[in-house]
């Protein structure tokens, strides 16, 4: 019987070590300073999409950059996206600030 499931990069471990501090450092200084930047980026190309029959939101990669598409739900009034980032850390990612880019770009168009 299998009890477990293969090796969940994405959850946050329970002790954070020496081990796995550096991976965690290492990504948040990554990303640091770059989400605002990254989720403009995100907007400019067009790369949110709404998905009318799944009721989400997809931030498709940037050309040339990544492979990943991720999928940006809301659940209750909070935005979860499914990117490593915001699984481990629950901190706001550039998918998701992308998302709030990207709703506020289209009500102010529409207001006009
Ligand atoms: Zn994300």
């Amino acid at each position: 019987m299998i009890k477990e499931e293969p090796n969940q990069t994405y959850e946050l471990p329970k002790v954070i070590d020496y081990k796995n501090v550096l991976y965690y450092s290492h990504h948040a200084k990554k990303v640091k300073g770059t989400v605002r930047n990254k989720a403009k980026k995100f907007v400019d190309l067009g790369l949110i999409q709404y998905d009318k029959d799944l009721k989400c939101f997809f931030c498709n990669p940037i050309p040339g950059y990544n492979k990943s598409r991720y999928k940006i739900e809301k659940v209750d009034s909070d935005f979860e996206c499914d990117c490593q980032f915001n699984v481990t850390t629950g901190y706001m990612c550039s998918h998701i600030l992308a998302v709030f880019l990207y709703l506020k770009i289209k009500n102010w168009k529409n207001d006009r």
